[in-house]
C-alpha cells in the first residue's frame, strides 16, 4: 500500500472515531431540545389547576356580595315594618287599621322570603369556602409536583450540558488532523443525514441506508485511492475490518 493509500486510511480511521463522538454530541443535543417539554404536559396541567382555583375565588366572592344585599334589603324591609307597626296606633278608623295590618302582614312575608335565600345563601358561601379550601390543596400539590420536576429537568439540562462541552472539546482535538475537504464533506452528511455522516459495511450493504452495494464499490472501498460514499444515502462508507 503506498503512502497516499495509508493517509486516506488514515483519515477515514479519524473520521469514523469523529462519527462516534458525533453521534453522542447528536444524541445530547437531542435530549437538551426534547428535556423541557417533559415539563409542559405538567405545566398546563398546573396552570388548569390554578384557573379553577381562581374561578372557586370568584365564585365565593360573587355569592358574598349577593348576600351583602340580602342583609341590606333585609334591614330596609324590617325598618318598615317596625315603622308601620309604630304607625298603627296614630290610625282613626278601624279600616285603616286593617288596611294597614294587612300591609304589615304582607311586608312580614317579603321580609320572610329575603331570610329563606339569606339562609340558603349561607350553606351556597360554606359549600363554596370547602370546594376552594380543597383545590386550594390541589393547586399547592401540583405546585410542589411541578417544582420537583423542574429541578429534575434543570439538573438534567445541566448536566447533559457539561457532557456536550467534554465531548465537543474532545471532537476539536480530532478535527484538525482531518483534511478540510474531507471534514467539510463529511460534516455536511452529518447534519443532512440524521448525524450519520460514515458508515461500515455490513454483509455488502451499507450501515446507513441498507442499500446493496456493488462489486465495484466494494473494490474500490479496498482501494484507498479516493473516499467512496454509498450512491443511495450518500453517506461515506468503509471496511470496519480494514481499520
Ligand atoms: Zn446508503
Amino acid at each position: 500500500m503506498t503512502v497516499a493509500n495509508q493517509n486516506l486510511k488514515d483519515q477515514i480511521r479519524k473520521l469514523v472515531d469523529l462519527q462516534v463522538m458525533d453521534e453522542e454530541i447528536f444524541r445530547f443535543k437531542r435530549e437538551l431540545r426534547e428535556k423541557p417539554a417533559e415539563l409542559e404536559a405538567l405545566k398546563s396541567e398546573f396552570e388548569s389547576k390554578k384557573t379553577t382555583l381562581k374561578g372557586l375565588e370568584d365564585k365565593l366572592k360573587a355569592i358574598q356580595v349577593v348576600q351583602k344585599e340580602l342583609e341590606l334589603d333585609l334591614k330596609v324591609k324590617e325598618e318598615g315594618i317596625s315603622k308601620a307597626d309604630g304607625s298603627l296606633s296614630l290610625l282613626k278608623t278601624n279600616k285603616e287599621y286593617q288596611a294597614r295590618l294587612l300591609e304589615i302582614e304582607n311586608m312580614k312575608a317579603d321580609r320572610s322570603i329575603v331570610e329563606e335565600k339569606i339562609l340558603l345563601g349561607y350553606d351556597e358561601v360554606d359549600a363554596a369556602r370547602k370546594a376552594l379550601e380543597a383545590e386550594k390543596i390541589t393547586v399547592v400539590q401540583y405546585e410542589k409536583e411541578f417544582n420537583a420536576k423542574k429541578k429534575q429537568v434543570d439538573d438534567d439540562v445541566a448536566v447533559i450540558g457539561d457532557q456536550l462541552k467534554v465531548k465537543e472539546s474532545q471532537r476539536s482535538r480530532v478535527t484538525p488532523e482531518i483534511r478540510p475537504d474531507y471534514l467539510s464533506r463529511y460534516e455536511r452528511i452529518l447534519n443532512n443525514k440524521d448525524g450519520l455522516g460514515i458508515v461500515k459495511v455490513v454483509d455488502s450493504s451499507c450501515g446507513g441506508c441498507f442499500m446493496h452495494l456493488t462489486e465495484q464499490v466494494l473494490n474500490e472501498l479496498k482501494k484507498y485511492e479516493q473516499i467512496i460514499a454509498c450512491d443511495m444515502c450518500a453517506r461515506i462508507l468503509y471496511l470496519a475490518d480494514d481499520l
